[in-house]
């Protein structure tokens, strides 16, 4: 490989999945790789297939083991993203991404480490990373004569049995429009059952336990002498924030599942109070139900309308508590709208 490896330059191990989004492009190429063709395809395939993913300078992907179907990635094997090698697993490949003459091939597992790691706990298998030249058929190196069709990632061609038919899937596609890199990697978990087998009653802790030792990308969000204002919900990019009020308290809710750790709801919140306090590990990621960040006794002004915190049952909200105080003045106090 000639090209600098996109891992090789300033080192970006966690993407918008916490678990190394995309590292960037290489050198010459343009985008990071792209593998919705790719997912296409085996869907269409309707069969188990064994990817092989080969950088996009990869010298000679068509020497290796037969049995497996070769693509030859549209950038380096560096810059694919976690979320879009777990999405093929969850379309029924195994993938195998080939890392034999590639610069870097340590920037490239610490990229993947973290997704391996929740894989690994989950016990799911079917991602491997090969570093090693391909192996040797009948003690010698497979030859030009014996090479395997190498397909491009940009380009994936009709199989003869989507032609005719036979195996594709009929389910309609997923559709990752509009999703975050981090809400397709959990829609992949979740379709690949990651985090449903829990440790057995009595029995060695199961996957469960092993991922709720992993942190995910989600902070724990806790907002004491919260003023249930709302402007973190108005302020987080994903909505994995909302809003209950059930018999005067309002509770402020985050959903891990769909939180990238992005924080501009802490940057944000008016009074200082919301801060992250560690982070949710992979299993109350995947477990989908929201965390409570704070509750807060309220009441709705008798005025406005507005919902207000309150401790000693006032009946208006600050503002209209101030403008009945000064009728005629122009500006409030800081700290009230
Ligand atoms: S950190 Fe806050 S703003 Fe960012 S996604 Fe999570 S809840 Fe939303
Ligand atoms: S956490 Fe901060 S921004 Fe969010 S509702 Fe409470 S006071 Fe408002």
């Amino acid at each position: 490989m000639t090209a600098a490896h996109p891992a090789a330059g300033p080192a970006e191990p966690d993407g918008p999945t916490g678990l190394g989004g995309p590292a960037g492009p290489a050198a010459g190429l343009d985008a990071p790789a792209e593998l919705g063709g790719v997912r296409a395809w085996l869907r269409r395939a309707g069969e188990p297939v064994h990817l092989e993913l080969a950088c996009a300078e990869h010298p000679d992907p068509a020497a290796g083991p037969a049995g497996r179907t070769v693509v030859r990635l549209t950038a380096c094997a560096g810059s694919v993203a976690a979320h879009e090698l777990v999405e093929l697993l969850a379309a029924g490949a195994t993938v195998t991404l080939r890392l034999d003459g590639c610069e870097a091939p340590e920037d490239v597992r610490a990229h993947l480490a973290g997704v391996h790691a929740v894989l690994t706990a989950a016990g799911v298998t079917g991602l491997r990373l090969e570093d090693a030249p391909p192996p040797r058929d009948g003690g010698r190196r497979l030859g030009r004569r014996r090479a395997r069709p190498v397909l491009d990632a940009a380009h994936m061609p009709l199989s003869r049995r989507h032609l005719l038919g036979l195996g594709a899937s009929t389910d309609p596609a997923p559709d990752p429009t509009g999703l975050t890199a981090h809400e397709r990697l959990v829609a992949a978990l979740h379709a690949l059952g990651a985090g449903e087998a829990g440790a057995a009653e009595g029995g060695p802790a199961g996957p469960a336990a092993a991922l709720a030792t992993l942190p995910g990308p989600a902070p724990r969000l806790r907002a004491r002498g919260c003023t249930a204002c709302g402007v973190c919900l108005r302020a987080c990019p994903t909505g994995a924030l909302s809003m209950r009020d059930a018999g005067g308290l309002t509770t402020v809710l985050q959903d891990p599942a769909a939180c990238d750790g992005c924080r501009r709801c802490v940057d944000l919140c008016p009074t200082s109070v919301l801060s992250a306090e560690g982070a949710w590990g992979w299993e109350r990621v995947l477990a989908g139900d929201p965390a409570p960040v704070a509750t807060v006794t309220t009441t709705t002004c008798a005025r406005c309308g507005t919902l207000f915190p309150t401790s000693s049952g006032e009946r208006l909200c600050p503002v209209c508590a101030f403008r009945r105080r000064n009728p005629f003045g122009s500006t409030f106090p800081v700290g009230q709208r």
